[in-house]
């Protein structure tokens, strides 16, 4: 098992409102509780120390850390009904970021919130922090903070596997595309091409609804249709190039800038930590594994 990394000071911005240290000694996280997976390639930090984060204080006073995903993501953000088991590149981001806090598995709520409701959830405090598909967006960030960006995909289109829509070009007036409320992909259609929307809250519906015939496409990023796709390969099929720039980052509250220094840290300085997640949860996507820069804004 690879060692959680020590995180530097060095590497943090000048006058950076925190100090923190995580040391090698921590518990194997993942093989305890319901979700994780026993060959985490991280570890729970132990000796963290992290000042000038509110959020964080929370976590501690709580012992206890409330985590926002999404759960109908396959290969991103999932919980298996039956078993009880969460997985997903998200999912194992949202871990790894816990274990850098010196928090396990045992210790996270998990907290299923849809794409219209993120903002509000971070907000109202009702996560500590949001890890699902997440784009950072200049509107969104009037509102909350983002960490990273951890993953670049782009907006994507699942059609039924005889549709002759082939591209975004096909958007046409005659055509309805179904997306979540409050996404950015939804707000592309609207904005740039002809089609009639259908919304719903999660994805989900909106793939029921194109299996059942009442929408034309899905649209969303392509990182998640890819999911959808696995699930039915012999109705369902990903057309076009995607056509938008989508960069996942992690949600923190507006103003917690130790927070976010500190998951941009952990990023940065993880080593093989986010490619061996990529592996374990994406590798088998087709999709090419590139860690981005963090923007620190
Ligand atoms: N990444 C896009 C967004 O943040 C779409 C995926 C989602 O809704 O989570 O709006």
């Amino acid at each position: 098992m690879r060692k959680f990394r020590t995180i530097a000071a060095a590497g943090l911005a000048a006058g950076a409102l925190f100090t923190l240290t995580a040391c090698n000694s921590g518990t194997p996280s993942g093989d305890a509780g319901d979700g994780g997976d026993a060959e985490a390639p991280y570890e729970v930090a132990s000796d963290v120390s992290l000042e000038g984060s509110p959020t964080y204080d929370a976590m501690v006073d709580a012992d206890e850390v409330t985590i926002g995903v999404k759960e109908d993501q396959p290969g991103l953000g999932y919980l298996d009904a039956t078993t009880g088991e969460r997985t997903g590149f998200d999912v194992e981001i949202a871990r790894w970021m816990a274990a850098s806090l010196g928090f396990s598995e045992d210790q996270i709520d998990w907290q299923a919130i849809p794409s219209a409701n993120r903002e509000q959830a971070l907000i109202n405090g009702d996560v500590d922090f949001y890890v699902g598909t997440y784009s950072i967006t200049d509107e969104r960030k009037q509102q909350i903070d983002f960490a990273g960006p951890y993953f670049a995909t782009g907006q994507g289109l699942l059609v039924a596997a005889d549709s002759d829509i082939a591209s975004d070009a096909d958007l046409t007036s005659d055509v309805t595309v179904c997306s979540a409320t409050g996404s950015t992909p939804i707000q592309n259609i609207r904005d740039n091409y002809d089609a009639q929307t259908e919304e719903f809250d999660t994805y989900t519906q909106c793939v029921d609804a194109l299996l059942n015939g009442t929408v034309d496409a899905v649209t969303t990023d392509e990182l998640i249709l890819i999911g959808y796709a696995a699930q039915y390969p012999d109705e369902l099929k990903i057309v076009g190039e995607p056509f938008s720039e989508e960069l996942y980052g992690i949600g923190v509250p507006k103003g917690d800038d130790a927070l976010r220094d500190f998951f941009n840290t952990t990023l940065e300085e993880g080593g093989d930590t986010w490619s061996a997640i990529f592996d374990q949860e994406l590798g088998d996507a087709g999709v090419t594994p590139e860690q981005p820069a963090v923007d620190r804004y």
